[in-house]
């Protein structure tokens, strides 16, 4: 059965970091919650207008229609394994999650958790630059862009704002963890180690 694992931790961690290498090197597709926000907005869709101020704050946008682009999404994606990154972020949304997976015949096979202390979420984001051509995501100190990419940092990792995405994960995030710790599907990974390490200890888990 095509494999659906999931990635939580706090903004910072290395989910996007990770997913993209998997998908690079494991055929996992990635699916980032944020990244199909940020396009949405970028593109002054429907869908952006309505997110735009949420994310600009640093809060979470509504379930309901958060809940029904993964469903969308998840259709198209029949016999695929796939990483979810940034979905689910609440009870609510890890329920419905739970329901539309049965529905296709699915089911979540491994949660990772990503542990780090927030002092150095702190430092992983204000450092962070993203290729706006491919997505890539870069940090000015620990994973430079090559000469010649031009790299953009996003509105949402301003300290501010990170300190209340931070306070976001605690108080609406973090209670995944004993959801999924329940049902027997949660591995931890120490995220605050060097992006090959995690690498590794991930592979162990989902292969
Ligand atoms: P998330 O998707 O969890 O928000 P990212 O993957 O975007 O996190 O990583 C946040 C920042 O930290 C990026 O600038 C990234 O290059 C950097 N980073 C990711 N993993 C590591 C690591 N293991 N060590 C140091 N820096 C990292
Ligand atoms: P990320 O790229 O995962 O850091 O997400 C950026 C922003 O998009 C978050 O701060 C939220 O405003 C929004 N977002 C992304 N995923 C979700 C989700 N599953 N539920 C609610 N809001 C989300």
């Amino acid at each position: 059965m095509a494999k659906t694992i999931i990635f939580i931790g706090p903004p910072g961690a290395g989910k996007g970091t990770q997913a993209q290498r998997l998908a690079e090197e494991k055929g996992f597709v990635h699916i980032s919650t944020g990244d199909i926000l940020r396009e949405a907005v970028q593109r002054g869709t429907e869908l952006g207008k309505k997110v735009k101020e949420y994310i600009e704050a640093g809060k979470l946008v509504p379930d309901e229609l958060i809940i029904n682009i993964i469903k969308e999404k998840l259709k198209e994606l029949d016999g695929k394994d796939i990483i979810l990154d940034g979905f689910p972020r609440t009870i609510a949304q890890a329920e419905a999650l739970d329901k539309m997976l049965k529905e296709l015949g699915r089911k979540v096979d491994a949660v990772i958790l990503f542990e780090i202390p927030d002092e150095l979420v702190i430092e992983r984001l204000s450092g962070r630059r993203i290729d706006p051509k491919t997505g890539k995501v870069y940090h000015i100190k620990y994973n430079p862009p090559p000469p010649g990419v031009e790299v953009i940092q996003r509105d949402d990792d301003k300290e501010e704002v990170i300190r209340k995405r931070l306070e976001v994960y605690h108080q609406q995030t973090a209670p995944l963890i004993e959801y999924y710790r329940k049902q027997n599907k949660l591995h931890i990974v120490d995220a605050s180690k060097s992006p090959d390490e995690v690498y590794k200890e991930i592979l162990n888990v989902i292969e």
